[in-house]
């Protein structure tokens, strides 16, 4: 890793584009994403340095927008206007995005910010629930309660919006299956067309960490949280929304395209604090920071904090082991075709072979590789075998 960046230039038009906003109303206590309470910072400020870092960077005509963080709606309606014309203005994205997405919170997506978002062109919101228990929404941090997000969903549904997903968090210390399974049905009562459930995890640098550490909270066995992966996935099922990637659900033709292509292993471009993008084969970290990021877009034009060229090799084993978390799998051929890579250097082939005589890979629909119901739970494991072989 390269501690000086290299510039990109423009990324190539076409190039999916993620907005990373950094505020929410308060820190969640599980969360490891770069955020910060809004208050005491300069929002105005915030948006202007996003603005010239597109004006230097942003691809024109993006396929995807994604507006993420953080907490994008906690925006009010004027600074939104800013932000999407001003980002509209450096891409063009209104006429080229099909995928529009803004992430929102309950707490800041009423009616009003619902249609404001519609109008200014965003066509799919993520809501974060996360928990329909309240003592789980007070342990996780969060500033909601259920009735809020319930209402946020039908906020968004009434001002016309037919793309909504809802993100949850299952496996908490204490939870039983039976009150997620619970929560589940509710939330399926809103005919989300997406759903995101993620098994909770207890990340480097969070107060879940120190907690856990502390013993002040107790991890669920891991059968226990195998048997909220299984019945998560055999209800959703049954309700319509298909598995499409290990944590993510949704009705045909609603999944999320901005991040099959983080899955496909595709070039993205990420402007905001601490956003990552993918350009021209290298990988760039932006600064985190609020006074760090802006200073450095208006002194220098940049705000990379690092960067990265991978080899052909790793390129390559990390496509297949991100789009071994699709169900729609991949091919060896489709692998070398995404990460650019000659067949002389391909040891990997032989790898997801090995994977599928050992039961953890299984042939897809299409004829490529994908992660079977053995291998679905131990997919970081089996990523580790991809990354191990990349550096051999
Ligand atoms: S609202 Fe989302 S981004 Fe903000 S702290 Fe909570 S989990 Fe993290």
């Amino acid at each position: 890793m390269n501690a000086s960046p290299q510039l990109f230039s423009r990324a190539a038009d076409g190039t999916p584009l993620y907005v990373h906003l950094p505020f929410c109303a308060a820190k969640c206590h599980y969360c490891d994403f770069f955020s910060v309470p809004a208050e005491g910072h300069d929002r105005g400020e915030m948006i202007d340095a996003i603005l010239r870092e597109a004006e230097l960077y942003a691809p024109r005509a993006p396929r995807t927008l994604f507006l993420g963080g953080g907490t994008p709606s906690l925006l009010d309606a004027a600074e939104l206007q800013r932000l999407l014309d001003g980002l509209d203005e450096r891409t063009g994205w209104r006429a080229s995005a099909v995928e529009r997405t803004a992430e929102c919170n309950p707490e800041s997506l009423d009616a009003a910010k619902a249609q404001a978002l519609l109008n200014l062109g965003i066509n799919r919101l993520s809501i974060g629930f996360q928990s329909l228990d309240p003592a789980t929404l007070q342990l996780f941090g969060r500033v909601h309660d259920v009735e809020m997000s319930f209402a946020a969903f039908r906020a968004a549904r009434s001002v016309g919006f037919e793309a909504l997903n809802i993100d949850l968090i299952y496996a908490v210390p204490g939870q039983a299956l039976e009150t997620w399974l619970a929560d589940l049905e509710r939330v399926l009562e809103l005919e989300p067309e997406h759903l995101s459930a993620y098994n909770l995890t207890f990340e480097e640098e969070t107060l879940f960490r120190r907690w856990l550490e502390e013993g002040r909270l107790q991890k669920l066995p891991e059968e226990r949280e195998l048997a909220f992966f299984w019945a998560t996935r055999e209800r959703l099922a049954a309700a319509g929304l298909e598995a499409y990637e290990i944590s993510n659900f949704a009705r045909s033709g609603k999944q999320c395209r901005h991040n099959v292509n983080y899955w496909h292993n595709g070039e993205y471009l990420g402007i905001g604090p601490s956003a990552v993008s993918k350009v021209g084969g290298m990988r760039r970290g932006n600064h985190k920071g609020i006074q760090g990021y802006t200073r450095r877009i208006r002194e220098a034009a940049q705000a990379g904090a690092w960067s990265e060229e991978p080899t052909p090799r790793a390129r390559l084993a990390e496509t297949w082991w991100l789009g071994l978390r699709l169900a729609e799998g991949l091919s060896a051929a489709e692998a070398r075709q995404r990460a650019d890579c000659p067949v002389a250097d391909d040891p990997f082939e032989a790898l997801a072979e090995r994977l599928l005589v050992l039961g953890l890979l299984e042939h897809s629909d299409r004829g490529g590789y994908r992660l079977s119901p053995t291998g679905l739970p131990l997919a970081d494991h089996v990523a580790k075998q991809f990354l191990a072989l990349s550096t051999e």
